[in-house]
């Protein structure tokens, strides 16, 4: 039992710190030695080829919750995802387009084209005859049967399936990604799924003080012992005296930042949030659904769509401090999701949206606008 964590624990940490950082992200870079091991190991324990590996994960993150998304639960149910998301893997490893279109820059050594992606399925026949020898027969194929399924079962089924539908969010990415547990252990620091569609090219991907990347630990260690060397990291905003007007550098700042900036936006606008809702105590739409609408999309920015979008905006008619706050904060959004406008457009917009909310009156708008304006 304790052999087999501890071999399934190798497996997650080259899956993390390989295929997924250092390999799909190139968050960093990793001493021969140690990434030739880790490819080594894979093809032993999972027959996984690393430049489909990469191709795959990079598509998941190009096209993600779309139908060209390899495993999204959102599109194919997260029962699928979960239970049979290997088989979502592997059909898409035959989708020679996505390997040439996402597999660049991976391995294409002697290695890789005569040994790990010829004989792709050697590896873990080679891991049973080991286990056989060094555990006996019944437990060494236990062990050998917890190796080859902890990566399709973990990886395959638990982070693309549940760390796309359960969870807790740090971060309103477009997608539905979400932080499993802050504990990332048992899958590595993998479990922190939304952090890392965040900031899909740190080498770290634990943020608040409470999470836990055991992936990151390791990396800690490879790069004391000379044996890694990272690459980047996510942001972290810094703030100066907040400016009279936001110039250039704020803007870039307040874009490099963006998750932070919507993070606090939604604390700030809490309070008027709930003065609103209390001052409307005898609100007509004050029914359950809509207050679960207007927390989802002013908290939680979550999109919404239809029917639930019309009655919200019918609801919001009465408050004019509630339909300016949601408002407003699609505004804000607009200024990192229109790629087309020149900086100095996307500057003026900032700027008007510091003057508007500065008239609008609303004290939590008023705060956050000087916020916003301190950004450096
Ligand atoms: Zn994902
Ligand atoms: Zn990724």
């Amino acid at each position: 039992m304790l052999a087999a964590l501890a071999l399934t624990h190798v497996t997650i940490a080259a899956v993390t710190i390989y295929l997924h950082r250092c390999q799909a992200h190139r968050a960093l870079e990793l001493h021969p030695l140690i990434s030739h091991f880790f490819r080594f190991w894979l093809w032993l324990t999972t027959g996984m080829v690393t430049k489909e590996w990469a191709a795959i994960h990079r598509k998941h993150h190009a096209k993600c919750e779309t139908v060209e998304d390899p495993h999204s639960p959102q599109i194919y149910g997260i029962n699928r995802v979960l239970w049979a998301g290997v088989f979502l893997y592997v059909k898409e490893s035959f989708n020679k387009e996505t390997l040439e279109r996402y597999g660049h820059g991976t391995p294409d050594d002697w290695m890789e084209r005569n040994l790990y992606t010829r004989c792709s399925v050697f590896g873990v026949f080679l891991m049973l005859a080991t286990d056989l020898l060094l555990f006996g027969v019944v437990p060494g194929v236990l062990i050998w049967l917890a190796q080859i399924a902890w990566i399709p079962f973990w990886a395959a089924g638990v982070i693309n399936g549940v760390g796309h539908f359960f969870g807790y969010r740090s971060y309103d990415v477009a997608d539905a990604s979400t932080n499993i547990v802050p504990w990332g252990i048992l899958i590595g620091g993998e479990e922190l799924h939304n952090n890392h569609h965040a900031f899909a090219s740190s080498a770290k991907l634990s943020s608040k003080w409470y999470e836990i990347d055991v992936g990151w630990m390791y990396i800690c260690v490879l790069q004391a012992l000379g044996l890694a060397t990272v690459k980047k990291l996510a942001p972290k905003p810094r703030f100066a005296r907040p400016k009279a007007a936001a110039d250039l550098e704020t803007l870039h700042a307040v874009i490099s930042n963006r998750y932070d900036v919507l993070s606090r936006y939604a604390k700030s606008v809490r309070r008027t949030y709930a003065e609103e809702i209390e001052r409307l105590k005898h609100w007509s739409p004050r029914d359950a659904e809509v207050l679960h609408s207007l927390r989802r999309a002013l908290i939680r920015g979550q999109a919404l769509a239809g029917a639930e979008r019309a009655r919200l905006a019918e609801a919001l008619k009465t408050s004019r401090a509630l339909a300016t706050v949601v408002a407003m904060r699609h505004e804000l959004v607009a200024l990192w999701e229109r790629s087309s406008a020149s900086k100095e457009q996307l500057l003026r917009q900032l700027q008007d949206w510091c003057r508007r909310a500065e008239a609008s009156g609303i004290t939590s708008l008023v705060d956050f606008s000087q916020r916003l304006r301190s950004y450096a």
